[in-house]
């Protein structure tokens, strides 16, 4: 089954609709292969994910491949094997007995293979000799994976192949565009997952279960009642030796540019006719095409951008050094570890109304939620007493959960009123993030893949305040690391 559908349109972005083009004959992936199998990612997060879900009995039959530019002997990649594995070896309860053997078996057949996939027709040779479907995982340098895929042709790939790229998905709107028309050319959109981990299922289907399944929600939700929406990231983590990759990101490109204009995306979207990768998509696709940071036309990244950089602090009993002195770092690089965009969805139900995106490392706590905050009440009775503080909704991701602040009134004075929190926790899949972005690839649906044209507004929205903080426009500001960043940022709840 060759994609003469995606090469009579090369530039098409959107899934491609058709139920032949989204199920492989097959009907779920036979074969992983990780390209860059001796790289970090690998073997950090992606081997993990891999184990975790081969054991909880959701990827039956599954082959695993791994190919990388390094001469590994069988013995490497099975000793790579038992490290990225042991922890789903060793969890009592997700894995069942039947669920070790079966990961014990994925690993004894599991091959490594030599390959400079940027070589001309290596890489198709190679996938000859593997058993279809396939998915092809691309752990590589960004660089690299763009070559690979610019030397492979449709015609090499197995029948049902999906690709899977990881971030950054290009480095601007443009070079999004053309590696989209390079993979346009290989196989149908709705075959290409672009993983964003943060995007994992329960993520997902917390917020819009909660949005979509209560009408005393859904019906406030909207520029009326909401006065902001911001979703935050802080983590204590400092750069931990990965100065390489995140002196050229930061938090900004790390974080910002992918994972959180996602959670936006869902925090604001339309409500979808049902739960299928093309409805969601597309209703994902339609908040980020409306979307600026700044409302419609502004360029005033000075009010609506903040960025800042850590100075040597304390975190817990952590001495942490100045950022600017880490191994590897470029003061050249001019790179934020704490960033701070207010973006605006320019439609009907979200006029006016700021969503804060905010990231940062080297903070004092870490803190993962998108917090709402509703407007006033129109009119509160004269004669209450006490705090008349704003209904806030705290969706928390890591761990999954739901906190609702009300004004009710308190223990002893009936005319005063007090804040309570009304907490409760939210489903979560036992899987790791990359387990659960792998159990979409290997079913074959695309849900919590990124779709092209996403990825390419993505880059959009940020890119004029990029170019701000780059001319220096915006200034660095900075914060001591263990801090809650610096002293005039304040967020709801601090
Ligand atoms: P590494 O540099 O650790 O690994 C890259 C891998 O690619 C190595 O196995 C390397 O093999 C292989 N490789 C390089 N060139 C070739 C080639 N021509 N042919 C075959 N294999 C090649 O990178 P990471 O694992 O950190 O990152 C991989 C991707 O994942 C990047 O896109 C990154 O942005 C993304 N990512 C990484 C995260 C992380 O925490 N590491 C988190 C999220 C995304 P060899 O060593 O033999 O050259």
């Amino acid at each position: 089954m060759k994609n003469t559908e995606a090469s009579a349109n090369p530039n098409s972005t959107h899934d491609a609709g058709s139920p032949t083009s989204a199920a492989s004959p097959g009907g779920r992936v036979k074969t992983l292969v990780i390209l860059g199998a001796s790289g970090d990612l690998t073997g950090r997060l992606l081997l993990p994910g891999v184990a975790r879900l081969i054991a909880s009995g959701r990827a039956p039959g599954l082959q695993l491949v791994g190919a990388g530019s390094d001469d590994w002997s069988p013995a490497q990649w099975q000793e790579r094997l038992s490290g990225s594995f042991a922890d789903a070896f060793s969890l009592e309860s997700d894995s069942s007995s039947e669920g070790r053997e079966e990961l014990q078996r994925v690993q004894e057949g599991s091959s490594y293979h030599q390959l400079d996939v940027t070589a001309k027709g290596a890489l198709g040779e190679f996938l000859a000799t593997v058993e279809g479907p396939v998915a092809l995982y691309f752990a590589l340098p960004p660089a690299v994976s763009q070559k690979a895929c610019e030397t492979l042709l449709a015609k090499e790939l197995p029948p049902g192949t999906r690709l899977v790229m990881e971030k950054p998905f290009g480095s601007s709107a443009e070079s999004a565009r053309a590696l989209n028309a390079t993979l346009a050319k290989l196989v149908p959109e709705d075959h290409i997952h672009r993983v964003d981990h943060f995007l994992g299922k329960s993520t997902v289907l917390n917020i819009m279960g909660l949005r979509f399944a209560n009408r005393l929600l859904e019906h406030s939700w909207n520029s009326e009642h909401i006065e902001k929406v911001e979703i935050i990231f802080d983590e204590s983590l400092t750069l931990e030796n990965r100065a390489r990759y995140y002196d050229h990101a930061g938090a900004g490109r790390d974080m910002i540019q992918s994972h959180l204009l996602q959670i936006m995306a869902i925090m604001a979207m339309e409500p979808p006719a049902t739960l299928e990768a093309n409805d969601v998509r597309s209703n994902i696709a339609a908040v980020m095409r409306a979307s600026t940071i700044g409302p419609h036309g502004s360029t005033d990244f000075v009010s609506h951008t903040r960025r800042a950089r850590y100075t040597a602090g304390t975190i817990g009993d952590r001495q942490v050094p100045d950022y600017l002195s880490e191994d590897g770092v470029d003061p050249a690089n001019d790179t934020e570890t704490l960033a701070e965009v207010e973006v605006y969805v320019n439609n009907w139900r979200w006029a006016g109304v700021p969503f804060i995106l905010r990231s940062g490392k080297a903070l004092g706590r870490t803190r993962k939620e998108a917090v709402v905050t509703f407007k006033p009440v129109p009119h509160l009775p004269l004669g209450f007493k006490g705090t008349d503080s704003p209904t806030r909704m705290h969706i928390g991701f890591g761990p999954e959960s739901l906190t609702l602040d009300l004004d009710v009134i308190g223990p002893g004075d009936l005319f005063t009123l007090d804040r309570v929190q009304l907490e409760s926790e939210l489903g979560s899949d036992p899987l790791l993030p990359y387990g659960e972005v792998l159990d979409g690839v290997l079913s074959e649906d695309p849900l919590l893949s990124v779709r092209g044209d996403t990825a390419e507004e993505c880059w959009r929205i940020v890119e004029p305040a990029f170019a701000a903080w780059k001319a220096a426009t915006v200034p660095m500001e900075e914060y001591p690391a263990g801090s809650t960043g610096p002293e005039t940022w304040t967020t709801s709840g601090d």
